[in-house]
């Protein structure tokens, strides 16, 4: 597999990913995604959405507030417990995760390093204009906990009966000690979390079902089997709320790592929320006219570590003539690009030929245009950024109103009609 350094210069250079606020050097833990990288993203997040909420009838959709209202995260357990432990060197001063060093051993100087102490990692803001600890509020540290506050609004609005989700895709924060590895661990990130309620004593089923679920997704769109594994997490390592978890484990550069998490969360979130808020959380069940707290299993994943797995998994050199193909293999509807228009000359009328094949694909599809330097050239450029089908324009199009679509992976051309052409990358795009 690639290295990072490769990758990271890649996503610089193409702009997929920038330093955040990088004229100011920068800024650990957070970063920007150029116009290459919002696209990445964007396929990412709607893919999800379209395989966990659009193309299923039993799990539905929801954007909660950032900025909840603070007993939240007191009830939920993360004022106390949502804490990393932290190490600092007795000589230089640099603190670390616990997991991060070995022994007693300051990784930076060699000095020795003091007690782990707790800290917690939710960044904490004020809300309104007095800064006093009445207002200090948290930027929310996972999705999650706005799906188990709306729970009985989407209950009630929706009628669903278990089992059944809801899923939410927003940003998450943590301050975290020891950013780093590119967009593994950052400050800021996404998360794409589903919290899938199950009847008690059905929960140890639907755990396996959701575990295996995403393991296909991620094969599906181009990560190979191989570099996955399941870690069952073992108890004194789980989140304080887990009956169960598995941690999906990617064969990062730097080694194993986790991609995503599925947690049994059982109903200690309800409960909690029930008790703190004195609300009623739960569902009636109108067969055995009961009712009862179900039980909820959580695939929670961010956007950012696919990112970087998709990317990792592209990634191909590749001898030819000229030396080395780079070109990234990414499953087309990843693909930032779908169709790069290239005319075969900068001269009129073939520009104007080319322009309206462009104007004709852009409500179907994201492409892009390139008439600068030479063919071959062009074709690199867009292999190196994902791009499947590269559409060449020439003076015969102008006769015989055809394209050439060659493909990013085969390399193989077929002249197409330009009537024909939106249809056939369509199609394309669904056999992908
Ligand atoms: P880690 O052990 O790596 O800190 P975690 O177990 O705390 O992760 P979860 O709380 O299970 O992570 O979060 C679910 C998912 O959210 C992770 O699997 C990952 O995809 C993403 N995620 C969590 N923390 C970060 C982070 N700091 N940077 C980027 N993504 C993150």
């Amino acid at each position: 597999m690639v290295d990072l350094d490769t990758l990271y210069s890649l996503c610089k250079r193409r702009g997929f990913v920038f330093p955040s606020s990088e004229i100011y050097g920068g800024f650990g833990g957070f970063w920007d995604y150029g116009p290459l990288g919002v696209e990445l993203k964007r396929n990412i997040r709607d893919l999800w959405w379209r395989t966990i909420v659009q193309e299923r009838d039993d799990v539905v959709g929801l954007d909660a507030s950032i900025v909840m209202n603070p007993m939240t995260w007191v009830t939920s357990g993360h004022v106390k417990e949502f804490v990393d432990r932290l190490v600092e060197c007795k000589n230089c001063r640099q603190r670390f995760r616990e997991d991060d060093v070995s022994g007693t051993v300051c990784p930076n100087c060699g000095g020795v390093l003091a007690e782990a102490r707790l800290f917690n990692t939710m960044f904490k803001t004020f809300v309104g204009p007095v800064e006093e600890d009445a207002s200090i509020a948290y930027l929310r540290p996972e999705t999650a906990q706005g799906i188990f506050v709306d729970f009985k609004n989407v209950l009630t609005t929706t009628r669903k009966k278990l089992p059944f989700g809801i899923a939410q895709i927003g940003k998450a924060f943590r301050n975290e000690i020891t950013p780093g590895r590119f967009i593994f661990r950052l400050r800021e990130f996404e998360q794409m979390e589903l919290e899938y309620f199950v009847r008690p004593g059905t929960d140890d089923e639907w755990f396996r079902y959701w575990v295996q679920h995403y393991i296909d997704w991620f094969v599906k769109y181009g990560i190979r089997a191989d570099d996955l594994k399941i870690y069952e997490v073992p108890a004194d390592e789980r989140a304080h709320y887990s009956k169960a978890t598995a941690d999906l484990m990617f064969n990062f550069p730097f080694g194993w790592a986790e991609l995503m998490g599925t947690a049994d969360r059982t109903d200690f979130d309800l409960r909690q929320h029930a008790a703190g808020s004195g609300e009623d959380l739960t569902y009636f069940d109108e067969e055995a006219n009961t009712r009862f707290l179900p039980y909820v299993i959580e695939p929670s994943v961010g956007v950012e570590r696919p990112f970087l797995a998709f990317l990792l998994s592209a990634y191909h050199e590749e001898p030819d003539k000229e030396g080395t193909r780079v070109v990234l293999k990414l499953h087309p509807r990843l693909a930032p690009y779908k169709a790069a228009i290239l005319p075969l000359s900068r001269k009129e009328p073939l520009v104007a030929k080319a322009r309206g094949v462009w104007a004709a694909l852009r409500p179907h599809f994201m492409t892009t245009y390139d008439d600068s330097q030479s063919i071959g050239r062009r074709y690199r450029r867009q292999d190196e950024i994902g791009t499947p089908w590269c559409i060449t324009v020439d003076f015969q199009s102008l006769d015989d109103e055809a394209v050439t679509i060659r493909d990013r992976d085969s390399m193989t051309q077929e002249r197409v009609s330009i009537a024909e052409l939106a249809a056939n990358l369509n199609q394309r795009l669904a056999t992908s």
